[in-house]
C-alpha cells in the first residue's frame, strides 16, 4: 500500500524519502563508478571501458541505475548525476593515462533528456578541459529515443560532438522505436547490440539471424559494432565469425571498481 498526503502530488511516501535521499546524496557525492572492459573480438585486446554509476544508498547499500534512474529523469536530476559521472569518468581515464596505463578511450552513458539539453556539447568540452583528457579518449552512449523528439538539434549536438573529436554510440540498439535512416543521417560512431539479441545466440537461430543483421549493417555504414552481454565462450566464438568489432559482457569481466579495473590491466599487460 502507499501513503498519500495532500502536497506530495501523489508520490508514495517511499518515493519521496528516496527522493530526498537522491538529492542529499548529490549533494555529498556518494555515487560511485564501475568500469566495465570493452575488448576487441578478433584479438581479445583491451578497447575502453564503460562507466556505470551506482548510488551508495544510506540504508540498502549500493544501489543499481536501474533502481533510481528513472526516479533521477523524473524529478530533474538525472543531469546532475550525468555531469557527476561524466567529470569522474574523464578524471579517471585521465589519471590511468598519466600512471601509464593503456590509452583507451571511457564511455559515459547519456540520459536522452540530458541529451536534448541544448548546452551539453559546451559542457563536455569544459569537462574535458578540466580533466586534462583528450576528446578522443571520451565516447557517449545514447540511446535511439535521445535522438527522435527533436531531430533538428539532434543533428547539431552530435555535429559539435563530431567536431570535438568525442565519439558517440547508439546503445541498446534494436530496442527503440525508431526508424533506420537515422544512422545514416548522423554522425554515429559505433552501434551496441542490444544484450536481449546477444544473449539466447548461438543457440536461438532468430537471434543469431539479427545479431548477423545488426554487425553486418553496421559495417557497411561503416560504425563499429559492439555486442554487449557477452557471456559464454559460444557467444564469443559466434561473434568473431560474424566479424563484431567489440564485445563486452560478464564473460570479459563484471563491472569493475576503478582500483580493480586498475589491477584488470596490470595483470593483462604483463
Ligand atoms: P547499459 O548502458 O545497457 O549498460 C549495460 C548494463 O548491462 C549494465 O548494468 C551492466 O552491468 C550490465 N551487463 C554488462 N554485461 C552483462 C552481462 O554479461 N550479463 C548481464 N546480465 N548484464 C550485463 P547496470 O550497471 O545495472 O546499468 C543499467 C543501465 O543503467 C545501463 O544500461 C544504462 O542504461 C543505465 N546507466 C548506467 N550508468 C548510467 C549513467 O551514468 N547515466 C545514465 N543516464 N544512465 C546510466
Ligand atoms: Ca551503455
Ligand atoms: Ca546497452
Ligand atoms: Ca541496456
Amino acid at each position: 500500500w502507499a501513503f498519500y498526503t495532500a502536497g506530495m502530488e501523489g508520490a508514495p511516501a517511499a518515493l519521496l524519502h528516496d527522493e530526498h535521499l537522491l538529492r542529499q546524496a548529490l549533494v555529498q557525492q556518494s555515487f560511485v563508478l564501475h568500469y566495465q572492459p570493452q575488448v576487441e573480438v578478433a584479438s581479445g585486446r583491451l578497447c575502453g571501458f564503460e562507466a556505470l554509476v551506482r548510488w551508495q544508498h544510506p540504508e540498502r547499500g549500493l544501489v543499481g541505475p536501474a533502481d533510481f534512474i528513472p526516479l533521477a529523469e523524473s524529478r530533474g536530476l538525472i543531469a546532475a548525476i550525468d555531469h557527476w559521472v561524466l567529470r569522474e569518468a574523464c578524471c579517471q581515464a585521465s589519471a590511468w593515462h598519466a600512471a601509464g596505463l593503456p590509452r583507451v578511450p571511457v564511455a559515459v552513458n547519456l540520459s536522452a533528456i540530458e541529451f536534448r539539453q541544448r548546452d551539453v556539447a559546451q559542457d563536455i568540452a569544459q569537462v574535458l578541459r578540466e580533466c586534462r583528457l583528450s576528446p578522443r579518449y571520451l565516447e557517449v552512449e545514447i540511446t535511439e529515443s535521445a535522438l527522435m523528439l527533436d531531430a533538428g538539434q539532434a543533428r547539431a549536438t552530435l555535429s559539435r560532438l563530431q567536431a570535438l573529436g568525442v565519439s558517440v554510440a547508439i546503445d541498446d540498439f534494436g530496442t527503440g522505436y525508431s526508424s533506420l535512416a537515422y544512422l545514416k543521417r548522423y554522425p554515429l560512431d559505433k552501434i551496441k547490440v542490444d544484450r536481449s539479441f546477444v544473449m539466447d545466440t548461438p543457440g536461438d537461430s532468430d537471434d543469431v539471424a539479427i545479431v548477423t543483421a545488426v554487425v553486418q549493417l553496421a559495417r557497411s555504414l561503416q560504425l563499429r559494432s559492439v555486442a554487449e552481454g557477452v557471456e559464454t565462450e559460444a557467444q564469443l566464438q559466434l561473434l568473431r565469425r560474424l566479424g563484431c568489432d567489440l564485445a563486452q559482457g560478464y564473460g570479459i569481466s563484471r563491472p569493475l571498481t576503478a582500483a580493480q579495473a586498475e589491477a584488470w590491466m596490470r595483470e593483462r599487460s604483463r
